[in-house]
C-alpha cells in the first residue's frame, strides 16, 4: 500500500563507535542501501564522528543527524554543541528529549522545548521523542504523559515548525529491552498523536508530520510495524550498530 508520507528510518548510534568503527559502518550502509529511494534514511552518530560521517555521506542520499544540542548559541557551556556547530558538519536531523536524556540528564519537557526552537532557528530538523513507561501505560496515564509531553515539548512551534519535525514514539519500556509494541499498539497510539496534533495545529499539519516508532525495531517486526497507517517511519537503537541489520531494516520497511 502506498503511503501517505515518505517513510524515515533513523538509527540513533548513541555512544558506540569510534571514529574508524563509524565511517565502516556508515560506508557499509551505503553500499547496502545506495538503491533505495523510496526511505529518507538518517544516521546519528556520537558528535566525535559527525565530521568523518559527514564526508562519508556527501553525494548519497544518506542524510546525517545528531543525538542532542545545547539550547544556547554560544557561550560559556563547558562540554556544550550548538545548532552552529552541527551546521557545520551538514547536519540536517537532531534527535531531541529521548527518553535516556530525559532520565540520565533529567531533561524537562521545557529544555526540550528550548532546544527544538533552537534547532528550527537554525534550520534543524528536530526529532522529537515522547513515550511513556510502563507505569504509565499500565496505570491508564499513558495518554495525559504523551500529551503532556506533546504540549510541552512542541509550545509555541508555528505551522511550518511543526511539520518540519519528526516525532518519535518511543515506549520506554520497549527502547533496549528486546520488548516491542505490537503493531496495534503502535498504530493506536500514533493515532492518538497524530489527533493530538490535529488539535494544537489543525488536520492538515497533523496529516503532513512524520511519526516514527522506536523501541526494539528489528528486520523481524519492521515490515508489520510500517505497514500501520499511521506508522511512518523508525528510530532504531540497537540494531542501526550493524549495516546489514539496519539495511534490512530499511528494505522490509518499504
Ligand atoms: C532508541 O534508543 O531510540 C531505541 C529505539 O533503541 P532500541 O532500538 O535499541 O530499542
Amino acid at each position: 500500500m502506498e503511503k501517505e508520507r515518505k517513510l524515515i528510518i533513523a538509527g540513533n548510534w548513541k555512544m558506540n563507535k569510534t571514529v574508524a568503527e563509524a565511517l565502516s559502518l556508515v560506508q557499509g550502509i551505503k553500499r547496502e542501501l545506495a538503491s533505495v529511494k523510496e526511505v529518507d534514511v538518517v544516521v546519528c552518530p556520537p558528535f566525535t564522528a559527525l565530521s568523518e560521517v559527514s564526508k562519508a555521506v556527501l553525494e548519497s542520499s544518506i542524510r546525517l543527524g545528531a543525538q542532542n544540542m545545547s539550547e544556547h548559541n554560544f557561550g560559556a557551556y563547558t562540554g556544550e554543541i550548538c545548532a552552529g556547530m552541527l551546521k557545520e558538519f551538514s547536519v540536517r536531523y537532531v534527535i531531541l528529549g529521548h527518553s535516556e536524556r530525559r532520565q540520565f540528564q533529567v531533561e524537562s519537557d521545557e529544555l526540550i522545548n528550548k532546544k527544538a526552537l533552537a534547532a528550527h532557528a537554525a534550520s534543524l530538523k528536530p526529532i522529537l521523542c515522547v513515550g511513556e513507561t510502563l507505569a504509565e501505560r499500565e496505570s491508564g496515564r499513558m495518554e495525559s504523559v504523551l500529551a503532556t509531553q506533546m504540549r510541552g515539548s512542541l509550545a509555541g512551534f508555528n505551522k511550518e515548525q511543526m511539520e518540519e519535525t519528526v516525532i518519535a514514539y518511543e515506549p520506554v519500556w520497549a527502547i533496549g529491552t528486546g520488548k516491542t509494541a505490537t503493531a496495534q499498539q503502535a498504530q493506536e497510539t500514533h493515532a492518538f498523536l497524530r489527533g493530538l496534533l490535529g488539535k494544537l495545529f489543525d488536520d492538515s499539519v497533523a496529516r503532513r508530520v512524520r511519526i516514527q516508532y522506536g523501541g526494539s525495531v528489528k528486520a523481524a517486526n519492521a515490515r508489520e510495524l510500517m505497514s500501520q497507517p499511521d506508522v511512518d517511519g523508525a528510530l532504531v537503537g540497537g540494531a542501526s550498530l550493524d549495516d546489514r541489520v539496519f539495511a534490512d531494516i530499511v528494505r522490509n520497511s518499504i
